[in-house]
């Protein structure tokens, strides 16, 4: 549920990628070498607010989203490395958001995250069912963004600031670029989603997954998976709330 599991994968796959090139042309000379490195190192130019390369950037379609709960999201320092982090794409479209960075050997403490005029709310697939009687406005909802292990470690640290959780998350998933190993798996803002949606906050939901899956249908064409986003696309409320870049898309050169 929450980031949980299939992080690691394409990540991964991308420096596996790199290094089998690297390794393949070594044997065709240094030139070859020095080739695939310049084009490694081209492909990591990124825009600085969306991370997306200039040629996929989504930031015309970028809307900051405000919502009466408090949103902090704790994230695992090596999911903070992984390009495919939700936790990351949440700071981001909802900028009152804080981020915490988790390190097992320096936790942070409960006074850096715990709002006091608040009751702290953190997701878990273990908790009590979603409390009816709170207000948005009274809650402070901690997002966990790591894999399932390190999820398991931070659950420990952060339980007993708070109330633990359960969603009603039903349905498929719709982030796409990352690798589920197993069904009823979501990425950390879509357990956001969910929490938005338990709480009626529909127009708030709406605007968050409009941003989610802009950005999902983005790094899949970045990936090139041009058949797997026009899908996406088919059935993703992105289609038409940003025509105008969908065709700017389109229109961009390759190189950038
Ligand atoms: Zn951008």
């Amino acid at each position: 549920m929450l980031a949980v599991g299939y992080g690691l994968a394409d990540d991964w796959r991308e420096q596996t990628i790199c290094v089998v090139r690297l390794t393949s042309e070594r044997a065709c000379g240094t030139q070859s070498v020095l080739m695939s490195r310049s084009v490694v190192l081209a492909s990591t130019q990124r825009c600085d607010h969306c991370r997306f390369a200039p040629r996929w950037c989504i930031c015309a379609g970028f809307q900051a989203i405000t919502c009466p709960l408090e949103v902090d999201v704790l994230i695992h320092h090596r999911e903070l490395m992984r390009p495919t982090s939700t936790g990351r794409l949440i700071n981001r479209v909802v900028p009152a958001s804080r981020r915490h960075l988790f390190r097992r050997e320096t936790p942070p403490g409960r006074e850096m995250i715990v709002r006091p005029d608040r009751t702290l709310w953190i997701l878990h697939p273990r908790g009590e069912p979603l409390p009816v009687a709170e207000p948005p406005s009274g809650v402070q909802v901690l997002l966990l963004d790591a894999s399932w292990p390190e999820a398991a470690r931070m659950t420990q640290t952060v339980a007993p600031w708070g109330r633990l959780v359960r969603l009603p998350m039903i349905g498929p998933s719709r982030y796409r670029l990352r690798e589920q190993t197993l069904t009823g798996n979501y990425a950390t803002i879509e357990a956001l989603l969910f929490l938005l949606a338990a709480l009626g906050l529909t127009k708030e939901e709406a605007q968050l997954r409009l941003q989610f899956e802009l950005h999902v249908y983005a790094g899949l064409r970045a990936r090139g998976n041009k058949l797997a986003a026009a899908e996406y696309l088919a059935t993703s409320p992105v289609r038409e709330a940003f025509p105008d870049l969908l065709q700017d898309f389109e229109r961009r050169r390759p190189d950038g």
